[in-house]
């Protein structure tokens, strides 16, 4: 007999009665599984003749050639790194889905990370944004560094990414007594209300041409929610259009683990 599986809830109503409804969930669970193996083993099969692509371009860039190539050689060996970019994110994404990335919790070190970003992001902004820091020093929390720092990567360079040259874009990184805080503001585009409960969604994109351009992998902020829903907490965004957005995250005091006060 095979093993079903079943979706459990319990339901309170009148003073001490509980409604137990359980749904045979069997079928929906093994079409997700085989939807992800997919997307997993299609990504990984791309790696390797895209790699080649790749080492050929270059090769045939360094080598002499007529000029009228210069032009599209650079636009392929681009679109390959892009589509790299893309294969790299999904199989991240799958990686978080499968949970192989869901055991270890340790300590992770966000000013330590969000300075790193700093240096990374200040070399990137030639474009000249103006950028803003303030982080709480010593502010740890228990989670997955890496992951963790994709998510910040993400908020941060979309910040960047989608909005004008001379914008501010401003990082925080603060506790209260609810727990600690991670937000991006920028003085951007702005997304009008109606796009925000899609923005987590794959490929999912406002304006189809200006991602293409911000070269983005339209995965960014899928990442971000799974990584944040791993660690019980949830995107948060506030947006205006023409005016810019905010993007946060919040955590636990439970997860926090090291304040400066106790430093
Ligand atoms: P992409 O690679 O296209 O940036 P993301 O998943 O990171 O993919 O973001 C999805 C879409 O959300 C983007 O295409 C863009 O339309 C919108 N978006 C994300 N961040 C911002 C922002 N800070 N300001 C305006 N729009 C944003």
């Amino acid at each position: 007999d095979q093993s079903r599986i079943f979706e459990v809830k319990i339901i309170n109503y009148f003073e001490n009665h509980r409604l137990l409804i359980a749904t045979d969930i069997t079928e929906l669970y093994q079409l997700a599984q085989i939807r992800r193996d997919f997307v997993a083993n299609a990504s990984h099969e791309l790696r390797t003749p895209l790699t080649v692509l790749h080492g050929y371009l270059e090769l045939l860039t360094d080598m002499p050639h007529e000029p009228q190539w210069d032009t599209p050689l650079e636009h392929m060996s681009n679109q390959t790194v892009r589509m790299r970019a893309i294969i790299e994110d999904l199989l991240t994404l799958s990686s978080i889905e499968a949970g192989s990335i869901n055991a270890k919790q340790e300590e992770v070190d966000v000013p330590k990370i969000l300075e790193q970003l700093k240096a990374e992001v200040e070399q990137l902004a030639s474009a000249g944004h103006r950028l803003k820091f303030e982080i709480t020093p010593g502010l740890m929390i228990k989670g997955m560094p890496e992951p963790l720092k994709s998510v910040f990567m993400n908020l941060l360079s979309n910040a960047i990414r989608y909005s004008p040259d001379g914008g501010e874009v401003s990082v925080r990184w603060y506790a209260d007594e609810e727990g600690a805080h991670f937000s991006v503001s920028d003085q951007g585009l702005g997304i009008s209300p109606e796009h925000i409960p899609r923005l987590t969604e794959r490929f999912y994109r406002v304006d189809k041409d200006r991602s293409r351009v911000t070269g983005g992998t339209g995965l960014g902020l899928a990442i971000v929610k799974h990584v944040l829903d791993k660690h019980d907490s949830h995107l948060e965004v506030s947006s205006m259009p023409g005016v810019g957005s905010t993007f946060g995250c919040s955590f636990a005091l439970s997860r926090v683990v090291h304040t400066q006060k106790d430093a």
